[in-house]
């Protein structure tokens, strides 16, 4: 039974992106734009078949700081179960704006959201009309395509193609027409773990200003970049001042994505206005949760660097993937490694990703669940790294018998 849904369940994920609703159900016509969640469907066909999961950021490492466990159970032993301050918890705001490299008035430009995504959705619904454009590097964070439908915006795509996956001047700047409104970037990059640089964001902003755009930045890695490298927000960049949303959370940084807190940063007019859509379309964060957060005293990060153990465990999964073959580009920053399938090319990223976990237990995301065209071959594999040393241990043992099909 297990092996007849693990099958049926396979043949299912990650596939053509059909859209979660056809023209016959009910439902707003911008669902239809929204690709069923291939990814979350592969990971449980993958533990049907006892794969070990590299495949989803979910983290398994760094495991979450008991400082902040310890202080979620006292705030709700403490009584802290109701409604909150919507903007967010006040010690959180403060904590969070003073960790910037340039720091952000906790009052007038930090909001406390419902995660990155419930940030996203914000800043979305906030600064885009129906029919509007955004531009998005691609490959792209997959949830991306339906926070967009849900502003009922239309994404337009850059791509960024190894061995580099850096996007091409031109391209970014012919992706720009009429009724485009906003750039989407994300900066350290899922999947490719590239990190904008001073001269990518002043490209950024030069096109910002010549055609009045605004500029989301997806920064949930930012605590995750390598080799002495440095993050650099959108909110460091002086021309974006007034331009810039930036987004972000624990979730990643303090393997805490399960408690769903994330920040919006923005001007204070802007955040003014955001502010009013958080509340409305969630009523704000777990208010105990935001409170374990701010009084973990972890905010900052001088207590807690996880990016030290991150980055060996980057180092051992490009070892462990360039030992079979696969063509992996050192990411700068983030969690994943991309991978072209080099010597295994013959094969589609989906069959070689079924093969993987079918065959030896290890299990990938394909390429292709982060692309716009997901019937296409993307010919790379995504390899999350955020995970239990043990984990790669076992991957590597497993993948001592891979071998390209002949
Ligand atoms: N953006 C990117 C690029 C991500 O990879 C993720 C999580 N995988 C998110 C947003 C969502 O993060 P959160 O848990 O903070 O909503």
């Amino acid at each position: 039974m297990a092996a007849h849904n693990s099958a049926q369940r396979w043949a299912n994920a990650g596939r053509g992106g059909q859209p979660v609703t056809d023209a016959a159900l009910p439902g707003a016509r911008r669902l239809a734009q929204i690709p069923a969640d291939g990814l979350s469907e592969l990971v449980e066909a993958g533990r049907l078949m006892g794969a070990v999961d590299l495949a989803l950021g979910s983290p398994g490492w760094p495991r979450p700081p008991k400082a902040m466990i310890d202080q979620a159970c006292a705030a709700l032993r403490d009584g802290n179960n109701q409604y909150g301050d919507m903007r967010g918890n006040g010690e959180l705001r403060a904590a969070l704006g003073q960790s910037f490299r340039t720091p952000a008035d906790p009052d007038a430009e930090v909001t406390i959201t419902v995660g990155t995504a419930g940030a996203l959705a914000v800043a979305l619904l906030g600064l885009v009309d129906p029919g509007d454009e955004i531009v998005v590097v691609e490959p792209f964070f997959e949830p991306y395509l339906a926070s967009i439908a849900a502003a009922s915006a239309v994404p337009r795509f850059v791509r960024a193609g190894p061995p580099g996956w850096r996007w091409d001047v031109t391209a970014l700047a012919a992706a720009i027409g009429p009724r485009t409104r906003a750039i989407l970037v994300n900066t350290p990059h899922n999947p490719t773990g590239q990190v904008l640089t001073e001269h990518e964001w002043a490209v950024i902003a030069e096109l910002c200003e010549r055609h009045d755009l605004m500029v989301i930045s997806d920064e949930v890695y930012a605590a995750y970049v390598y080799d002495d490298g440095t993050h650099i927000s959108a909110a460091d960049v002086p021309a974006l001042r007034d331009r810039a949303v930036v987004v972000g959370s624990f979730s990643k940084s303090h393997a805490i994505s399960g408690w769903r807190i994330g920040y919006l940063r923005a001007a204070p007019a802007l955040t003014r206005a955001l502010r009013g859509i958080q509340t409305g379309l969630t009523g704000g964060a777990p208010v105990p949760l935001q409170q374990a957060v701010a009084r973990s005293g972890l905010v900052a990060g001088q207590d807690w660097d996880p990016r030290p153990e991150l980055q060996q465990l980057r180092d051992r999964a490009l070892h462990v993937f360039r030992s079979v073959g696969l063509r992996c580009t050192v990411p700068r920053g983030g969690c994943y490694i991309v991978a072209e399938l080099g010597p295994y090319g013959r094969e589609d990223c989906q069959s070689f990703v079924r093969r993987l976990a079918a065959d030896l237990g290890v299990l990938l995301a394909p390429g292709r669940l982060f692309m716009s065209d997901r019937s296409a071959d993307s010919g790379f594999v995504r390899i999350a790294f955020n995970k239990p040393p043990a984990y790669l241990d076992t991957a590597q043992g497993r993948l001592a018998t891979l071998e390209p099909l002949r």
